[in-house]
């Protein structure tokens, strides 16, 4: 038995036999060609580059159609890959110097990419590496006339074990077939752990070695919630999570029951419970979950992937559809956050040392008011159907939100001149996930109508801990006394400049925790859909008063470790005592 530990993609326990994914497929053979055979070589090539190109095509507008436009845009990366022509130039060059078959060249070439791509710290970069190993490996099926297993086409029902995913997988992949799945790589902002948690697969990512330790046929256990996987499991840790899962799909089950009734403690204080999204798709899936809102949107997924800006109508129509699917619920877009992990290539954003104390978020957009004025006026637009807010991200102090609040007026005012209807009295919103923001929230609540706290941020600023680096994620503690205290203040001082204020980190989706929020006062909690029913069984299950108390509490604790020793514990007891309301014991 073997355990390994990784990055908790999507939540659920599966239980399967293992398909392992070479990264290698298909093996190719160092073949030389004669001097004569060279223009037959290049056609062979630019056949194959022909094929694949159709074959993408294909697969995007399947998926397009299937699933949602923003997935299959996706595609419109690898047909830049594709088309790329240095790449080709390349190719053709080393072909006529060196008299070797195209493919073999052509996994060269790509090495050398990919290779110098993995050398730099950037994240957005490194998602591209799949992208051109993706287009690679098709373009050398093509050339080889080997086939790849179809995850579209699986007989029996697997778990995939693989070095990484493509978004081509994760998106033909047959869900009644793929049950779970685990890779080496990914963080949180990878396609795969977006998609898996949108397929409701349960699934860990960011593994290192999975590919090592597993071979098809394996047995195989994804925690999917603990981000664990277990390797030929003994009978004895079979059998434990075979409970778990047991006990885990019983608590679906249960929670499903909880999805229209109010988020309410026993004595009658409600919290908003919203969710998170990064696609107009998602939203099915937040309402079947129970949310109240959308309490994030992160309208930058719809700038990732592709190969130009998206248009003010596009993201307009984009937004209309969320707005419009969630009324009269609420829904907050956050205007869009690139930098830091998520790059636009064609936007020729600077490689820079510290990109998560760069240039991104709002600094980016009121560094380019055309691009951000557009999506403002599209926002605004959408906002005529439905209840729609406002939210900047990345606000260091109270100029930022001035700043782009004369851009929002001038918005309006332009959609006035031409009799647009838009809500006049739209909300909005600063983000507060800088210690900055958090020390002067007093000074910038007048010119805002609520908070939205991104622990996310707030954490890795505070701590000053990267959060997407594994090696000090010991030290990313969301329960640590500074990232309560912080939380507290910002609370109370919302309050009392009269303004509301929710949390959107990750740390917001962590039931343990969930008493604590309440009980500081957050009047909104917005994480992934999938989270919400629990979150809400916490809610129902407490009182405000004893929330209250728990809140001082944990406030009076030393370390991280403390609080969640005490809150572990606490939620452990009151999962045994079961549902407490009458309407869920039915
Ligand atoms: C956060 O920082 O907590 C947040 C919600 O935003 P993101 O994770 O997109 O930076
Ligand atoms: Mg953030």
């Amino acid at each position: 038995m073997k355990v390994l530990r990784g990055i908790a993609a999507s939540p659920g326990i599966i239980i399967g036999k293992a398909l392992r994914l070479d990264s290698e497929e298909v093996s190719i053979p160092k073949r030389t060609i004669k001097e004569s055979a060279i223009p037959k070589e290049i056609t062979r090539f630019q056949d194959a580059l022909t094929r694949t190109r159709a074959e993408i095509l294909s697969i995007r507008d399947k998926i397009s159609k299937e699933i949602g436009k923003e997935h299959g845009d996706i595609f419109n990366a690898h047909l830049m890959v594709l088309e790329d022509r240095a790449i080709i130039e390349e190719v053709m060059e080393r072909i006529k110097k060196e008299l070797l078959s195209s493919e073999y060249v052509l996994s060269q070439v790509l090495r050398k990419y990919v290779q110098s791509f993995m050398k730099i710290n950037d994240e957005y970069l490194r998602e591209r590496v799949s992208d051109i190993s993706d287009v690679g490996r098709r373009v050398i099926r093509h050339l080889v006339g080997e086939q790849r297993v179809n995850l579209g086409e699986l007989k029996e029902k697997v778990i995939i074990i693989a070095y990484d995913l493509s978004p081509s997988d994760t998106a033909v992949m047959n869900r009644k077939s793929v049950i779970g799945f685990a890779t080496d790589i990914g963080g949180r902002t990878s396609h795969t752990a977006i998609m898996a948690k949108s397929l409701e697969i349960p699934a860990v990512v960011g593994l290192e070695s999975v590919t090592q330790h597993v071979k098809t046929d394996d047995t195989v256990i994804v925690d999917g919630i603990q981000g664990v996987i277990v390797v030929n499991p003994t009978p004895a840790e079979l059998q434990k999570y075979r409970q778990e899962q047991a006990r885990y799909q019983e608590i679906g089950r249960g929670l499903r029951k909880l999805r229209d009734l109010p988020c309410i403690t026993t004595d009658g204080r409600r919290i908003e419970l919203a969710a998170n999204i990064e696609l107009p798709e998602e939203t099915p899936s937040a309402l079947s979950h129970g949310a109240d809102a959308i309490g994030l949107y992160r309208s930058e997924f719809l700038y990732l992937n592709r190969a130009d800006l998206p248009t003010e109508e596009e993201q307009y129509q984009a937004y209309r559809k969320v707005v419009q699917e969630m009324a009269p619920k609420p829904v907050v877009i956050r205007t869009f956050d690139l930098g830091g992990d998520k790059f636009l290539s064609h936007l020729q954003m600077p490689h820079e040392m510290n990109p998560f104390l760069g240039w991104r978020a709002i600094r980016f957009c009121l560094a380019s008011p055309a691009i951000f004025k557009e999506q403002l006026r599209a926002i605004l637009r959408a906002s005529a159907h439905g209840k729609l807010r406002i939210m900047y991200p990345m606000i260091s102090g109270v100029q930022e939100v001035r700043q782009a609040n004369r851009l929002l007026a001038e918005c309006k005012d332009e959609l006035r001149v031409k009799r647009v209807p838009f809500d006049d009295n739209i909300e909005v919103g600063a983000m507060i996930e800088i210690p900055s923001a958090a020390l002067t929230c007093d000074i910038i609540a007048p010119e805002v109508d609520f908070f939205s706290v991104g622990t996310n941020d707030l954490i890795q600023y505070s701590i000053a801990v990267d959060r997407i680096n594994e090696k000090i994620a010991y030290l990313y503690e969301p329960a640590h006394p500074a990232v309560l205290r912080l939380l507290k203040t910002i609370v109370d001082t919302a309050h009392e400049k009269k303004i509301w204020v929710g949390i959107c980190g990750e740390m917001a989706g962590d039931p343990m925790l969930t008493t604590v929020l309440l009980g500081m006062g957050m009047d909104e909690i917005s994480t992934s859909p999938v989270m919400l029913p629990e979150i809400k069984r916490v809610v129902r299950g407490t009182s405000y008063a004893e929330a209250q108390e728990i809140a001082r509490y944990v406030l009076t604790m030393k370390t991280g470790s403390e609080v969640v020793d005490f809150l572990k514990m606490r939620y452990q007891q009151a999962q045994r005592s079961g549902p407490t309301r009458k309407e869920e014991k039915k």
